[in-house]
């Protein structure tokens, strides 16, 4: 039973869905819809002076027969023709520079992009958020529904009111002009219950034509989910051999064998024996079929009445061109006005999903302070009885974590695979909140301060880090413009410099082949040293550094610890790492247990607990490094 209220799929829904989703486009690239919306208004209202002036033409043709009359009207035509299509291929080329096509498409992706960009972390992670995502792409890609369809809605509505209104202008004479007495039995053309008969049946067929085309529409739309499922599987499978990443391990295994099966045992909404053929043998096939017949039956009413009131004396044979083409138009106008309104009301749940994503929100980022800028450094993060469950997760990831940090300090954060470093980092950057206790910079919780301004203050490799294929220096000083000096000593501090001198573009060279033939793949641990050159770059008062050498060959880890000092200069580091050997030269070492600091101090005060988790852990890896 269909429920009440929001359910309701009301006109005003529909109004205010498709409303909302072309002001958001609009705010977003106002060019692109102008520039589409002005084409289409003037390609809706041209045809009529074409059509207008044939009309006079024709009746000069079989009327006056003057030749200077005619050969004015032809040179008029001719002119005023010149200058529409002279106008109509500035405007094309106006929207083809806005956002024609293909580009139109991007434009819109963006606007999930920077939703993404501006979202809460936690939301990213979370398995809805990716759910929608993925239903709004399939939406698009399965139907063409949402917002990729909506300008071209907007197009539509826009040249159907002008393409009606234009043809009314010139048919109102149609049915005012009348048929001379003279013609006897025709006379009853002249009739106002004939006229209004006329006009009710060429509404009727109009409205009809329409209303059955988008009555075949509705069965694509009311089971969009299940060919979105189908389309994710085909997406997935058709794109297999398009990643490299994944190259390696689908040849070992054989997993494009996986993908074909996949492809063809799926339920098949889209074979032959399927859903949507069923469909389109059935109701959906009779009502597109109905759609097209009714139309052509319209447009045999129109020449009846056109050429009987001719034949009747109401009007000259230039009038009979210039009625059948523009009552048709008119009609057109109408039949298409009606049919966008379908698909628009049908269109109307994919737009709500949408703004569904769109408008989760993102309570994280609410801070306005400012993080001073200070130039002596002097900044102080402190952990005060903080706790963390990831969202979904019934066991603590941090428990009662309490430290505090201050500027120039080198400290390690220690412990087994699980224990809590990467969480303690991911809150420190603020990419989650606490559940419980705070986090202070400079004795003010960091949830007041503006986000992006508390970002400023770190430099992060994680563990997982990615550099672009962009040019090294793009990479490094993650930005277009860089300092190219800078950009070099950082590499040359992260141990990449004789790598570098090798490049054939220097800082210039494009990192892997997306954008470049002559781009560079480069190695787990050259990517490492960029990643850490990308960090020094930044030059922000703390550094932190998750696992920062583990893809490095033994020679290039030492050579990074003898100089991390000199790497690290001022800043704050704060190091995490499972392997003790590389923590030693740290002033302070914080050992996580099941997401508690269960010890902190020196590596040389750590060590003389032989009960505790630091020396466990120490002699355990002692083995290797003694051997
Ligand atoms: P470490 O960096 O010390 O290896 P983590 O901080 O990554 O440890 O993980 C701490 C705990 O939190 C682990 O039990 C891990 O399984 C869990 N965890 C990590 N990331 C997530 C996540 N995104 N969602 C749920 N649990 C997570």
């Amino acid at each position: 039973m269909r429920r009440k209220g929001k359910k309701e799929l009301t006109w005003k829904r529909v109004y205010k869905a498709n409303q909302r989703a072309i002001k958001l486009i609009y705010t977003h690239y106002p060019k692109m819809v102008l520039s589409r919306l002005i084409y289409t208004v003037w390609t809706a209202l041209t045809p009529y002076v074409g059509i207008y002036c044939s009309a006079l033409i024709i009746g000069e043709l079989a009327g006056g027969k003057d030749a200077g009359k005619l050969a004015e009207l032809v040179l008029f035509t001719l002119i005023i023709e010149a200058a529409i299509a002279f106008v109509s291929a500035l405007l094309l080329k106006w929207q083809n520079s806005e956002g024609g096509g293909m580009y139109q498409y991007f434009q819109i992706q963006q606007i999930f992009t920077k939703k993404l960009l501006d979202m809460d972390f936690v939301k990213i992670d979370e398995e809805k958020t990716h759910e929608m995502l993925s239903s709004i792409e399939q939406y698009q890609n399965g139907g063409g529904w949402g917002l990729i369809s909506l300008i071209r809605c907007y197009e539509v509505v826009l040249s159907s009111v002008f393409t009606f209104l234009g043809g009314i202008t010139l048919t109102v004479s149609l049915f005012t002009s009348t048929v001379p007495e003279s013609a006897g039995a025709y006379q009853m053309l002249n009739h106002p219950l004939f006229i209004a008969l006329i006009i009710f049946v060429m509404l009727a067929v109009t409205w009809l034509s329409p209303v059955l085309a988008t009555k075949a529409g509705e069965y694509w739309a009311k089971n969009a989910d299940k060919h979105n499922q189908e389309n994710r599987i085909f997406r997935f499978y058709s794109f297999f051999g398009h990643r490299p990443e994944i190259a390696a391990d689908v040849r070992i295994y054989r997993q494009d064998l996986i993908g074909a099966k996949n492809m063809v045992l799926k339920t098949g909404v889209f074979e032959s024996k399927g859903l949507f053929a069923g469909y389109a043998r059935g109701p959906m096939g009779f009502y597109n079929a109905a759609s097209a017949a009714v139309s052509v039956l319209f447009t045999g009413v129109i020449y009846l009445f056109v050429c009987l009131k001719a034949w009747a004396g109401a009007f000259g044979i230039g009038s009979v061109t210039q009625y059948a083409a523009s009552v048709t138009k008119a009609a057109s106008g109408l039949s298409s006005l009606i049919e966008i309104a379908g698909t628009m009301r049908n269109n109307t749940f994919f737009l709500e999903k949408t703004f569904e994503f769109l408008d989760i929100p993102n309570p994280m980022y609410q801070g306005s302070l400012t993080v001073e800028k200070r130039r002596d450094r002097d900044y102080e993060v402190e952990f005060r009885n903080v706790s963390f469950q990831y969202p979904g997760s019934t066991s603590y990831a941090l428990k009662n974590v309490s430290m505090k940090f201050r500027i120039g300090e080198r400290l390690a954060v220690v412990g087994r695979n699980g224990s809590g470093k990467t969480t303690f980092i991911k809150l420190l950057c603020r990419l989650y909140d606490p559940t419980e206790g705070e986090i202070l910079l400079n004795g003010i919780n960091i949830r007041k301060y503006n986000y992006l301004d508390y970002l400023s203050i770190f430099s992060v490799v994680f563990q997982d880090f990615k550099l672009f294929s962009f040019p090294l220096g793009q990479n490094v000083a993650a930005s277009c413009s860089y300092d190219k000096e800078q950009v070099i000593s950082s590499l040359q501090k992260a141990g990449f410099g004789e790598r570098l001198s090798e490049l054939p573009d220097g800082t210039e060279t494009y990192l892997y082949k997306d954008f470049s033939e002559n781009g560079v793949d480069i190695s787990g641990g050259e990517a490492q040293k960029i990643a850490l050159a990308r960090s020094l770059y930044k030059d922000s008062p703390f550094i932190i550094l998750d696992e920062p050498t583990a893809a490095l060959d033994p020679v290039a880890e030492a050579d990074i610890y003898t100089r991390f000092n000199e790497v690290v200069g001022d800043k704050t580091a704060i190091y995490i790492s499972h392997r003790l050997s590389s923590c030693q030269f740290c002033d302070e070492i914080a050992v996580f247990d099941n997401g508690e600091i269960v010890q902190q101090g020196s590596h040389e005060k750590l060590v003389e607990d032989e009960e505790g988790k630091y020396y466990e852990l120490w002699r355990a890896q002692a083995q290797y490094y003694t051997e």
